[in-house]
């Protein structure tokens, strides 16, 4: 499948396949400079991605220092794990940090204060496809848009597999800002992450998509194109209007391309892979520098946080580290990890910033509804919404019944949970709980 597409700007796929317009609340969307947390300790969980989980590379009382290894997998769904600032190793402990049922190794490390880099960092030399891969195993990668899927492993394509890349700036997750912030700021990491893997991966295309909630973004990443055309030849920018979810990455596949990825089914087996603008900035990052993955760029936002902000944060800092370094208006109500509607509430700030995270949000009682849920008036607004041309009513009735074959077979695998069903339904009926209820249940 090999496709050529034209340079500079196209049109986006004009018929919206459902979704809800949402008010943003992007308060930190004009950030100019990251802050940077410096915490005295980090707390580094060992399975901060889909797959094996890894294994220490170090022991309690050995020195380490920013961007060395300490956790490993020989497992091929995974992805190594680097020290995020340097100082000693406090403890390996095992702990339950998302109060989950599901336990995991941690790593603390206590900080010497000094965030020395580690010495036999180097920039990585590539001459093939498979050192290129070798190299973004070893950067410690993953999905960072929240999934957490290992970049190695998405990247492991057959030849001509994959003729689209798509970078995935869309960003639709009301209050989240970093994505923006990156293709202001960190465009040519972006680019040249998106030109090395078209180059050593064979794929003839590639795919900027970004909501036009972000023109400013737009604009900075065209006029790079526009600046060096033939360099940048085979990359075009896709403007889609901000209907959320847009940014979820079957829609951004049909919306930029018009190829739709059946129930199932993967991005490749419509041609495409789909990496977000952050992960690519910061693969882009690692093969100029060599800088594995080690910080996280944060939006910290919401009514109680005194100065919203975009913060760089050592992957391992406990939220409430981060909470106090934006500062607090009052005691928030409620703290969620990640966006409002797809984030989770949390119920500890003592758990610590991972590799997949985006957002911090801290909000006061007025910022938030406490679903009171009601009967279903049979309005269809919940079906009208659904990018996946779902009917959540019926599908959470057959929940509620146990028939969970009959909501199987009517689609429930393929709810994306992105919370547009939940966020119309006028009886407050919480729809995705059921969903995914109803997704766990054998
Ligand atoms: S949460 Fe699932 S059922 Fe609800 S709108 Fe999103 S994809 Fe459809
Ligand atoms: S939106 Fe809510 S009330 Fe309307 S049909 Fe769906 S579940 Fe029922």
């Amino acid at each position: 499948m090999k496709t050529k597409l034209s340079n500079g700007l196209a049109d986006p796929v004009k018929i919206n396949r459902g979704g809800v317009r949402l008010n943003h609340q992007k308060t930190t969307n004009f950030s100019e400079k990251l802050a940077a947390l410096s915490p005295k300790k980090v707390y580094i969980p060992l399975n901060m991605h889909i797959g094996a989980e890894c294994k220490p590379t170090v022991k309690v009382s050995d020195q380490v220092k920013v961007g060395q290894l300490i956790a490993d997998s020989e497992a091929f769904v995974s992805s190594p794990i680097h020290a995020s600032i340097s100082g000693i190793i406090k403890s390996i402990q095992i702990a339950d940090i998302n109060h989950s049922g599901s336990t995991t190794q941690i790593i603390e490390i206590e900080s010497d204060g000094k965030m020395t880099p580690y010495e036999n960092l180097t920039v990585p030399q590539i001459n093939s496809r498979e050192d290129f891969l070798l190299e973004v195993r070893k950067s410690g990668l993953v999905g960072l848009g929240g999934a957490g899927f290992p970049t190695s492993v998405k990247l492991t394509l057959e030849d001509n597999e994959v003729d689209i890349l798509i970078a995935n700036g869309a960003e639709c997750e009301p209050y989240i800002t970093v994505d923006d912030y990156k293709m202001r700021f960190c465009n040519e990491d972006i680019l040249d992450a998106m030109r090395a893997i078209m180059k050593w991966l064979g794929i003839p295309n590639g795919i900027i998509a970004i909501e036009d909630n972000k023109m400013e973004a737009a604009n900075i990443l065209l006029k790079k194109l526009n600046q060096e055309p033939q360099k940048y030849a085979d990359i075009k920018i896709v403007i889609m209007n901000s209907v959320y979810p847009k940014g979820m990455e079957k829609l951004v596949i049909y919306n930029t391309t018009g190829r739709i990825v059946p129930g199932g089914k993967l991005p490749k087996d419509v041609g495409c892979v789909v990496m977000n603008t952050t992960s690519l900035a910061e693969l882009g990052k690692y093969l100029r520098t060599g800088m594995p993955l080690v910080n996280k760029s944060i939006t910290v936002a919401g009514s109680a946080v005194s100065n919203p902000q975009n913060v760089d944060v050592p992957i391992g800092s406990l939220i409430s580290d981060l909470l106090a370094f934006a500062g607090l208006k009052d005691k928030p109500d409620l703290v969620m990890m990640g966006g409002p509607m797809m984030g989770i509430a949390l119920s500890s700030l003592e758990n610590p910033v991972l590799k997949q995270n985006n957002a911090i949000l801290a909000m006061l009682r007025n910022e938030f509804q406490l679903a009171n849920e009601s009967n279903c008036i049979r309005c269809a607004k919940c079906i009208d919404v659904c990018p996946m041309q779902l009917q959540p009513t019926s599908l959470v009735r057959a929940i509620k019944k146990n028939q969970i074959e009959q909501a199987k077979n009517d689609g429930l695998l393929t709810c994306m949970e992105c919370g547009s069903c939940d966020y119309i339904c006028p009886a407050k009926i919480p729809l995705v709980q059921y969903l995914r209820f109803g997704k766990k249940q054998k």
